[in-house]
């Protein structure tokens, strides 16, 4: 079987993956495998932006007491606090690699902020609405421009190989399949991360991409990782409900800048399940409260609507969200939008340290595949691309501390039985057949 050897192995092209790699691109070769196209992540999907206290009359303590009430008491304090407080540092990283916020019109010195539900006063840095295209968009093309990292697109992880087959000691790299060759192929890394994303295509509605199927949980599960907090899956209360939508989300913004939830009757009534924060409730209360309306009424979808603000500036701010819906034949301007819940976000994951290590030596994971803590029981609103980049950091400086050592360390070929493609697919991909 083929073997590729690299420094750094990244598994996903997010932005996880791909800040890990513009932040270590100075130790050595890195390679970023993919199993679809690069920008086919769920960062490229994410609208509604990012949070960050930015203004002088907002506060970290405002933004951490946000996340640890919307957590439900389950988040781990020190790590909301990181997150929190270093929020302001990388949102220069991602400035420094090129992405622009949308800035206030009336002060183009500051950011333009949007309020997002959970969230005590506005603090959402976004770009239009699609700040996840903006920033996946900015972060492949600077990837691109280095050498010594490769994006490999196609390349399916099926399983990581260690050290001791048996009793996993360290992760040494990775079996894959190159799905336009059909051809498993090993790849030894010194260092490898998982950012995989989450996993919301187990259920059959959700507003995740295709490739959130949670191979990340299950390469970590497979060598003996931790996994945590699987039972928190936040559903998003507000998916276009139309046949020929596949999984488009209708962003948490539009009830920021003031959008209203009709039930099929054409009245309002979240003011019945939370009476003060009403369409701004956080996630699960919005969408239970949804659920409920559905199960009281027997609709099939409640509506969204933001038809009594200026069709000017509803075109100007969500002009992603207006687009797509007139495809289907919506017009926000003038209609109330068709609306279910759907599964959104895995609070969950491979559980890791302050630094993204998980209990396997030299693996880590970022992103929405790892159990930092930082969600508890449920995730505040634009709290995710904000972890992401934060545990990319907090990796890539562990990295460099373990560095010295590891490129000293030679790659170690793993002893396997080679099988034949038919034998792979009659396993159903799988390696089990290796001995160290
Ligand atoms: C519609 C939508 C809107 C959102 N809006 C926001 C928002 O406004 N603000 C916010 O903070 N968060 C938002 N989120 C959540 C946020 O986008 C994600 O949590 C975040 O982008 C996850 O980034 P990631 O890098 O961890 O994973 P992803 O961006 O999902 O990338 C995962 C990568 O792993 C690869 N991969 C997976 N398995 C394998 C395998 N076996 N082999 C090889 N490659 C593999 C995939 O191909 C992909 O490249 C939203 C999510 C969705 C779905």
């Amino acid at each position: 079987m083929e073997s590729i050897k690299t420094d750094i192995l990244i598994i996903g092209s997010g932005i996880a993956g791909l800040s890990l790699a513009l932040r270590l691109k100075d130790l050595g070769e890195i390679t970023i495998l993919t199993k679809k196209r690069a920008f086919e992540t769920a960062t490229s999907l994410a609208q509604g932006g990012i949070a960050c206290v930015t203004e002088e009359d907002d506060s970290f303590e405002s933004h951490i007491q946000d996340t640890l009430v919307v957590g439900d008491g389950l988040c781990k304090k020190e790590t909301v606090e990181l997150v929190v407080k270093s929020a302001p540092e990388r949102i220069k990283d991602l400035i420094k690699w090129g992405v622009k916020f949308d800035k206030d019109p009336e002060n183009p010195e500051k950011f333009h902020l949007t309020l997002e539900g959970g969230h005590s006063r506005r603090r959402i840095l976004h770009v239009g609405d699609y700040t996840g295209r903006a920033i996946e968009n900015t972060l492949i093309e600077r990837v691109l421009e280095i050498e010594n990292i490769k994006i490999l697109e196609n390349y399916f992880v099926v399983r990581l190989i260690t050290e001791n087959f048996l009793r996993p000691s360290k992760v040494i790299g990775a079996f894959v399949l190159d799905l336009t060759h059909i051809k498993p192929i090993i790849f030894l890394a010194k260092v490898v991360a998982l950012c995989t994303g989450g996993a919301g295509k187990v259920y059959l509605y959700t507003s995740n991409p295709d490739t959130s199927t949670g191979d990340g949980i299950a390469l970590a599960y497979q060598i003996g990782c931790r996994i945590a907090n699987m039972e928190f899956v936040q559903f998003h209360p507000t998916c276009l409900y139309h046949p020929k939508a596949k999984n488009f989300l209708i962003s948490e913004a539009l009830r920021g800048e003031g959008a209203v939830l009709l039930n099929a009757e054409g009245k309002r009534f979240m003011h019945k399940y939370d009476p003060i924060r009403k369409e701004l409730a956080p996630r699960d209360v919005v969408t239970r409260a949804i659920d409920m309306e559905l199960k009281k009424t027997g609709a099939e979808c409640v509506y969204l609507d933001i038809s009594h603000l200026p069709s000017d500036y509803i075109r100007k701010r969500f002009p992603y969200i207006y687009e797509t819906c007139l495809k289907y034949g919506i017009d926000i301007t003038s209609q109330p939008i068709p609306v279910v819940p759907a599964a959104h976000y895995l609070c969950g994951g491979v559980y890791t340290n302050l630094w993204g290590q998980t209990d396997i030596p030299n693996l880590f994971a970022i992103g929405e595949c790892a159990c930092t803590g930082l969600h508890g029981g449920n995730r505040l609103a634009s709290n995710s691309l904000l972890e992401a980049l934060c545990f990319s950091y907090q990796a890539s400086i562990k990295i460099r501390e373990m560095w010295e050592e590891l490129k000293k360390i030679p790659f170690k070929e793993p002893s396997v039985k080679e099988l034949s493609i038919k034998e792979i697919k009659k396993k159903k991909y799988s390696f089990l057949t290796i001995g160290i």
